[in-house]
Order: C-alpha cells, then sequence, then structure tokens
C-alpha cells in the first residue's frame, strides 16, 4: 500500500447505531491501525427528515465505550474538516453543478405527483418505474426541454433536483476487496438524485465528494451499500477522480441464518442488538458485557483469522486482521457464542477486579461495607459459574445472607429422621476447630464421618443444604471458613429448628 491509508466509519445519526454498525466501526478501525493509517468519523446528516436528536452523541459514546476511538472527525479536527456534512453543504452544489457542466448530471423539474403517477401507473401493470436512459427524454428535465425554457424553470424558482445521467449499454467492471471483480449492466441502473429540491446533497454525492475531499483511500461498509457501487464507480469517473478500494462486509444474520438480523429478534429472543441503550432497549454495556467481549465476538462475525484461535484482544486482532480473510456470505449471529466470550472475559480478570465491579451490586443489597479481602475470596470462590457480573449475587448470596428457606426437592431426600441429630454433634465439632480454616473443619468432620463409619452423603448433603440452602455452591468447608464460627453454628440451629 503506497498511500497511507485512511479510512472513515461514516453513519447516519438516524437512531441507536446497531451492532452491524459497530463492526463496520471496528473493521474501519482495525485496517486503519493495522496499516498504521487514521480512522475518520464523518457525520452524514444530509437527510434532515431522519435526524434524531441524541444520535450523534450516542455513536461517539458507543466507539469510546468500545475502545475504538476514531483519529479524525467531529471534535477532533484535521485538515478536512467540518466532519459533520450538514455543515458542508455549500459546497456540494457546485459539484452537482460541475457534473452538468461535464454533460454527467441534468436538472430534473418531475413533481412528486407526476413520480407518484408514474410509478402507480407502472405498478398497475407488474412493472418498476426506472427513470433512465429509455424514458428521460419524456420526463420534464434539462435533457427534454430546451436551453431556454429550462433556465426560465430555474428563474421562476421552481423546484428542480439533479440527477446523474447513467449511460446506455456500457459494462461496468467493478472491484470489491471481498467479493472480487462483479460486471454490472448499465442499463438496469436509474439516474439517480444526486441534489435535492432543499438544497441539500443526497447520501450518494456527499459521499464521494467526502471521500475524495477527506483523501479515504478505502471504504470498508455493509453490504447494504453494495447496490450503490455502480453508481460511485461512475461518480468518480465523472469526476475525474482515482476511486477509492471497496469492500463490503457480509450481512449479520438473525440467530436461524434466515434474514438479517434485526433488533424485533433481540427482543424476542433476549439480547442486545445496540451497545448501549438506547430508549427502552438495553444495550451490551447495561446487559453486563465487556467491551473486550463484544469487540471478540464482532471482530468473528463475519471474519475468520484462518485458525481455530476464537479469543482476541485489540492488539492480536490489529495484528491478525486482512480484508482479504472476511467472507462473502452472511454472518450468522449466535447469542449464545456472545455469552461464552463474556465469560471467557469475566474468568480472565483479577478478583481485585471484579471484587470492585460487584461493589454497586452489593451496596444495592445494602450491604455497604464489605470486607475487600473477603469479597475477593467470595468472587474467586464463584466465578467460574458466571458468564456477568449480574450473576454474582445469586451465586453467592449465602456468603451473606442465611437462608431463608431450604430447596424442597433436596429437603426430601437429604433430610432423614437422624440429621438433626447428627447435625448437632457437627455443630459441636465445628464449636471446636481452633484454627477456623477449610482444611482444618474439612479434617475434622472427615476423621468424624469415617469413625463413625458414616456415608459421606449422609453429612455433607445436609450440610451444605442448611449453609446454602440449596444443593449448590462452592466446596462447602471454604463457604464454612468464610461465614464463619459462629454463623455456620446458628445456621445449623436454625434448620434444625424450621425443618425439624
Ligand atoms: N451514511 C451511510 C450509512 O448510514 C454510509 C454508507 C457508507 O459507508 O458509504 O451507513
Amino acid at each position: 500500500m503506497s498511500k497511507t491509508v485512511r479510512v472513515r466509519f461514516a453513519p447516519s445519526p438516524t437512531g441507536a447505531l446497531h451492532i452491524g454498525g459497530v463492526r463496520t466501526a471496528l473493521f474501519n478501525y482495525l485496517f486503519a491501525k493495522k496499516h498504521n493509517g487514521t480512522f475518520l468519523l464523518r457525520i452524514e446528516d444530509t437527510d434532515q427528515n431522519r435526524y434524531v436528536e441524541g444520535a450523534e452523541e450516542y455513536i461517539i459514546d458507543a466507539l469510546n465505550w468500545c475502545g475504538i476511538p476514531y483519529d479524525e472527525g467531529i471534535n477532533k479536527e484535521g485538515n478536512c474538516g467540518p466532519y459533520r456534512q450538514s455543515e458542508r453543504k455549500e459546497l456540494y452544489k457546485a459539484y452537482a453543478e460541475q457534473l452538468i457542466e461535464s454533460g454527467n448530471a441534468y436538472y430534473a423539474f418531475d413533481t412528486t405527483e407526476s413520480l407518484d403517477h408514474h410509478r402507480k401507473d407502472h405498478e398497475a401493470k407488474g412493472k418498476t418505474f426506472i427513470y433512465n436512459w429509455h424514458n428521460r427524454l419524456k420526463l420534464e428535465n434539462s435533457l427534454s426541454l430546451s436551453i431556454a425554457e429550462t433556465s426560465a424553470k430555474i428563474k421562476q424558482g421552481i423546484p428542480y433536483v439533479v440527477r446523474f445521467k447513467s449511460p446506455q449499454d456500457q459494462k461496468l467492471q467493478l472491484n470489491d476487496l471481498i467479493r472480487g471483480q462483479i460486471e454490472i449492466d448499465t442499463n438496469i441502473l436509474d439516474d439517480k438524485v444526486l441534489f435535492k429540491s432543499d438544497g441539500m446533497p443526497t447520501y450518494h454525492l456527499a459521499n464521494i465528494v467526502d471521500d475524495h475531499l477527506m483523501d479515504i483511500t478505502h471504504v470498508i461498509r455493509g453490504e447494504e451499500w453494495l447496490p450503490s457501487l455502480a453508481l460511485h464507480y461512475q461518480l468518480y469517473k465523472a469526476f475525474g477522480w482515482d476511486a477509492p478500494e471497496f469492500a463490503h462486509l457480509p450481512l449479520i444474520m438473525k440467530p436461524t441464518g434466515k434474514g438479517k438480523l434485526s433488533k424485533r429478534d433481540g427482543d424476542k429472543l433476549g439480547f442486545p442488538v445496540f451497545p448501549l441503550s438506547w430508549n427502552d432497549s438495553i444495550g451490551y454495556k447495561e446487559a453486563g458485557y465487556f467491551p473486550e467481549a463484544v469487540i471478540n465476538f464482532l471482530a468473528l462475525l463475519g471474519w475468520n483469522p484462518g485458525t481455530e484461535q476464537e479469543i482476541f484482544n485489540l492488539e492480536e486482532l490489529i495484528e491478525t486482521f486482512d480484508l482479504k480473510r472476511v467472507n462473502k456470505s452472511g454472518a450468522r449471529f449466535d447469542p449464545d457464542k456472545t455469552k461464552w466470550y463474556n465469560q471467557h472475559y469475566l474468568q480472565s480478570k483479577s478478583d481485585k477486579e471484579l471484587a470492585q465491579l460487584y461493589l454497586p451490586i452489593l451496596a444495592n443489597k445494602t450491604i455497604t461495607q464489605p470486607d475487600i479481602a473477603q469479597i475477593e475470596k467470595i468472587v474467586s470462590l464463584i466465578k467460574e459459574r458466571a458468564s456477568f457480573i449480574t450473576d454474582f449475587w445469586e451465586l453467592s448470596d449465602y456468603f451473606f445472607n442465611s437462608p431463608e428457606n431450604y430447596a424442597e426437592k433436596a429437603v426430601k431426600k437429604q433430610w432423614k429422621e437422624d440429621t438433626p441429630q447428627l447435625m448437632q454433634t457437627v455443630s459441636a465439632l465445628i464449636n471446636d476447630v481452633e484454627t477456623f480454616s477449610s482444611d482444618q473443619i474439612e479434617t475434622v468432620i472427615k476423621n468424624w464421618i469415617t469413625e463413625q463409619e458414616l456415608s459421606f452423603g449422609k453429612i455433607m448433603a445436609p450440610l451444605r443444604l442448611i449453609i446454602v440452602g440449596d444443593m449448590k455452591g462452592p466446596h462447602i468447608f471454604d463457604i464454612i471458613e468464610m461465614i464463619g464460627k459462629q454463623e455456620s453454628i446458628d445456621r445449623i440451629k436454625k434448620a434444625i429448628k424450621l425443618l425439624g
């Protein structure tokens, strides 16, 4: 690569960023970092009707939370600003006029009503109305009207749009870094609007002009933009500019593999589709995902390293990422896999860090001044069963609170007639343990079981039930050590009283 790589993420602020958008940003980021290039954020807000308040801040916050900040863009001015298209409004008109002068575009005066009429008329005949070479001379535009008629209309202030004059009978050879060579017959293309009657450019014009002015070398974007590629290629040619390279990323598919992943799928199946919460939709962040996990699973949606490796931190992704290994076909979204990634990243955090993350949850449970060393120990005992920090409470509540009730099924199975009396002895043994450590307690109780020729299950199962309230949890003697002598004895007493 000879030119310095410059890529851009160019979202329209029309709402929250879908994870597909985050993946597009991520692939741009990885590509830029891999090639020591620049990752730019441009806000494409020329469609005022679709503008949503707060969406721009959301996009920036989401990129920051994911740990893939942009180098240049809004609030990070480089040499190519402004980076919000609405602030570049003045500049696009001249480019539209340039295309008219060179014969690549024309003024069109057709009213919305007249176009609607044509559309309906075609529909009724089972056809689709396409505005292009085959009918443009029959419509209201500067190609069908005389120069005098056209300038008269413009002078009178009759609203117009500027359309691209798509050529007839040409075969375009387009290149996509992921899909390879694509041939397009220009006869199927319509004369897309480049400039609207409200004085704003359309996406197509603004996008091409800005990519050119911002020196973008590679356009990496979602597959949904592939149908625009033919027009974009032609625009570069019409302007006499070198086109950047293009790479269209595969769609992210529903968990069933059929159809594009939508917000509805997330609502239905209970997983987030946004990085951060938006209105009443919960985001990955708020659902308890770590950004490293989100980045890792997104990277593998449509890209693979060519090996079995699944765990990648950001540096490894930058190192390994290659557009050549992006798949052409859609990437199936697997919500279970996202949890698996989160679990992995949770396990790899230190107990110290996890304890800190647990503190706010404990505070909510009115445990406001816990002994940090104890919390770290508890976390070390339970974390392997957790995928999220929010799983911690359910896995560890019995460390803090004596059980209020006991799992019914387990009581039926484990609580025998002689259990209360045996547990009295266990209580006495616990009371006598001098160095109150897990190992010591275990030795004392196990020796007694052996001496009495009892079965281990007969003692250990009801003991767990008493201490935990259920048959779950880590090593029972670790728990006993943690909650302490008096609390263990109290719990035994309480259970005997409640279960008889
Ligand atoms: N503004 C477009 C979008 O919302 C950008 C498409 C492109 O990257 O060219 O996705």
